[in-house]
């Protein structure tokens, strides 16, 4: 009996694959499971047998029959799955449509090649608070209260009303120098650090002027740095992601948390040093504000200025990618058209 249990078992499969017809699966699953089906008269013909002997061919029934079923059922589904509606004509030869593939953000390249330049140099990366409190942003790095150096940062406020904040106690951060107070004081010298982010400032927006913007924060404390080294990083920096040739030059500038401050020029991609709307027809673009951390900063986050000297520098990401991309408006960047993001 068992031989013609599993006898049975393959040739209904056997006759399931074979058949593309609903109604002869219908047939089939009459014959083999129907109330009078093949199955069923196995269940009847096992009264017949020894007790201790009907346990075991009763599973092997059972199986058989789960097995069939399932067979059908798949063998249905799949009809229906590849069921082509003859009704409605369609030429089955006609090319797909090709999906398109997706590409990173031209900032997000840009970002990755920076952050490539550091790491090559042993910077760690760190990251912080788009929310910063008026000490990190402002007080940890030397601009006190009344400091009218403020004012350059254009800084936005948030409506604190009804809040256990004061009025100006917390900002949409200015830059991400405000993380240098957080890790200085996390951190014992040496190291190198830092800190990609975006930025909030009040300002006009123009082709080259943002009230969002990505920065790239860096610094290093060590005992023998000089001003030298500073220059020395900005150079390798901008020469790794602009290439060999890239022209800079430097120029002396004020920024509280710095002394001396030096501000970083790339000739302009755009107009090749010609005078564009994106360098102000100056043909030259501000990229890289840096100096030697201010002795009060290392002080405030009780690192000894006699002992650690450090310098810090800033990178204007966004103005990156528009040099770099040869893109003569900023706001080209946060365009969601796919048209031009697709160039990228
Ligand atoms: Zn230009």
């Amino acid at each position: 009996m068992r031989e013609d249990i599993i006898n049975l078992k393959n040739n209904a499969i056997g006759q399931i694959m074979d058949t593309d017809s609903d109604k002869e699966l219908e047939e089939l699953r009459i014959e083999y499971l129907g109330r009078n089906g093949k199955i069923n008269e196995f269940l009847i013909d096992l009264k017949k047998l020894k007790p201790d002997e009907r346990k075991d061919v009763g599973i092997l029934i059972n199986e058989s029959k789960k097995t069939i079923e399932s067979t059908l059922n798949d063998k249905i589904e799949n009809l229906t799955q590849f069921k082509v509606d003859t009704k409605e004509w369609f030429d089955l030869t006609a090319p797909g449509v090709k999906s398109e593939i997706g590409n990173l953000h031209a900032q997000t390249k840009v970002l990755t090649e920076i952050l490539n330049q550091f790491s090559y140099l042993g910077y760690q990366i760190a990251d912080g608070p788009e929310v910063e409190s008026d000490y990190y942003n402002f007080e940890v790095l030397n601009f006190p209260k009344d400091h009218p150096a403020r004012d350059a940062q254009q800084t936005m406020f948030f409506d604190v009303t009804g809040t256990k904040f004061k009025p100006g106690e917390l900002i949409p951060r200015t830059h991400t120098s405000a993380m240098q107070g957080r890790v200085m004081q996390k951190m014992k010298p040496p190291f190198r650090v830092v800190v990609p982010g975006r930025c909030f400032r009040y300002e006009q927006i123009d082709a080259s002027h943002g009230v969002d913007f990505w920065q790239v924060e860096g610094f290093a404390v060590d005992k023998n740095i000089t001003f030298t080294d500073l220059l020395g990083t900005i150079e390798y920096v901008l020469k790794g992601v602009f290439g060999s040739d890239a022209q800079i030059r430097f120029a002396t500038t004020f920024f509280p948390f710095v002394e001396p401050g030096v501000d970083t020029y790339l000739k302009c991609t755009v107009c090749k040093g010609k005078g564009c709307s994106f360098c102000k027809k100056s043909g030259w673009s501000e990229i890289m504000p840096a100096g030697m951390i201010h002795p009060n900063v290392l002080s405030t986050c009780k690192i000894d200025p006699k002992v650690w000297r450090g310098f810090a520098f800033a990178i204007g990401l966004s103005r990156v990618v528009t040099l770099k991309y040869k893109i003569d408006d900023l706001r080209t960047l946060t365009n969601p058209d796919l048209r031009i993001l697709k160039q990228y």
